[in-house]
């Protein structure tokens, strides 16, 4: 029944022209006092430039979330050596550079994204645009490249060399089906009848004793082709890690101030050799990124179609609105991934997701759907709280991508 003091101080507000809004179910009683944290938190992946700690010292300076996330994106997209970011990362698989990221700013409760852009290096600034100066949420391609342009964003290539020889080795090693690469007649050229290609998608899911063998005769086809395309020798191995096991990496920022003020980020240049126009899980919010004020802020890196499929950072969200660690919540978004295959490992092993997640009171934690890398290293993250660390994630099964 509503009181007197309920009547009047719903006229205020009403007078005001404010509705009173009841606060959105807050279910376990320990998140509806989420203090906020003593020192600020950032947690992201390792990125080896200054921008974390940069970015620290941006936020003992007062400095706005959002611009503290942008401002580690731009060290990523700035990068011609990250194959996953901005300049320099991996086209698509008609040799286009195409770009998506989105974010949430935390106070304001809004949120930017950009999808499939060209020709505009800092899709986070891109991103953060159309959420302050459109009345849009998400812009794709040509409609987001003139609305970057018309506010002053410059356009340039953002292929460099060495990813387009990347991009010509995977083209041409695909050679036994299309016309790409020497043809029959040159000297070593394209077989007439070839052996099937031993792509990506041949590689035999089971690994067996033949599939070491199958790599190992596959790199050694792909290394001599990446010399013949002149591919410096110590940039070989990588291009060839890049063509048997396509990019992932990507930039996930979340970050909480000490007032409780929380934002995310998300770039990438996303799948390598996508097909044109693919939009992964970063550009979509509640995927790639999700920040909500009473809450915390959680984003992804990895598996973008998988991510999707269970809307990774909203599910992380609404699980610790329940009560749940970012840790349990992290480790439950990835079960549901797995759940998606039905827990076939052999189908799994193919897939990568990294969670990062900072809940308004600090609390943090980083979870991998694998405890290691290809190279049999823990998966890591950072975070930043007074100190930059490199930790290890969380995860839910215990072995190696192939990714
Ligand atoms: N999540 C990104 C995408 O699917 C890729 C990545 O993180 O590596 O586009």
């Amino acid at each position: 029944m509503m009181t007197r003091r309920d009547f009047l101080s719903q006229a205020a507000v009403t007078a005001a022209g404010l509705v009173s809004i009841p606060s959105p179910a807050q279910s376990a009683e320990s998140v509806k006092h989420l203090a906020p944290p003593q020192k600020p938190v950032i947690v992201t992946r390792e990125t080896g430039d200054n921008t974390i700690d940069e970015a620290y010292k941006m936020l003992l300076d007062g400095a706005d979330t959002l611009d503290v996330c942008n401002h580690i994106c731009m060290g990523r997209e700035d990068d011609p050596n990250d194959r996953s970011v901005g300049y320099g990362g991996l086209p698509n698989e008609d040799g286009i550079v195409e770009l998506d990221a989105c974010c949430m700013h935390g106070p304001t409760r809004t949120a930017g994204s950009v999808g499939a852009i060209q020709n505009i290096r800092h899709a986070s600034l891109v991103a953060r645009l159309i959420m302050e100066r459109s009345g849009h949420v998400m812009l794709t391609g040509l409609g987001a490249e003139h609305f970057a342009v018309m506010y002053g964003f410059k356009r340039e290539d953002l292929l460099t060399d060495d990813a387009r020889k990347m991009w010509l080795l995977w083209k041409e090693s695909r050679s036994s089906q299309n016309f790409w690469g020497p043809p029959m007649s040159a000297p070593g050229g394209k077989d007439a009848n070839p052996a099937p290609s031993l792509n990506h998608s041949a590689i035999p899911l089971h690994p067996g004793p033949k599939w070491a063998e199958l790599i190992r005769a596959r790199s050694q086809q792909l290394t001599a082709m990446a010399a013949d395309l002149g591919i410096p020798e110590h940039k070989r191995a990588t291009a060839v890690n890049q063509i048997l096991w396509p990019t992932t990496g990507t930039i996930h920022v979340s970050v909480v101030n000490t007032k409780g003020e929380m934002s995310g980020a998300t770039s990438t240049s996303g799948q390598a050799f996508k097909i044109a126009g693919r939009l992964g899980d970063s550009p979509i919010i509640g995927a790639g990124c999700y920040t909500d004020q009473d809450i915390g802020s959680a984003g992804a890196t990895g598996s973008g179609e998988e991510n999707m499929k269970v809307s990774g950072a909203h599910t992380i969200v609404e699980l610790m609105r329940q009560g749940m660690s970012p840790k349990d919540a992290g480790l439950e978004a990835l079960r549901r991934i797995a759940r998606n295959y039905n827990g076939d490992m052999t189908k799994l092993r193919y897939l990568d997701m990294i969670y990062y997640i900072v809940r308004k009171d600090g609390a943090y934690a980083d979870c991998s759907l694998w405890s290691t890398t290809a190279s049999g290293t823990p998966k890591v993250f950072v975070v930043h709280n007074g100190a930059k660390r490199i930790e290890n994630c969380a995860f839910l099964l215990t072995g190696t991508t192939t990714n």
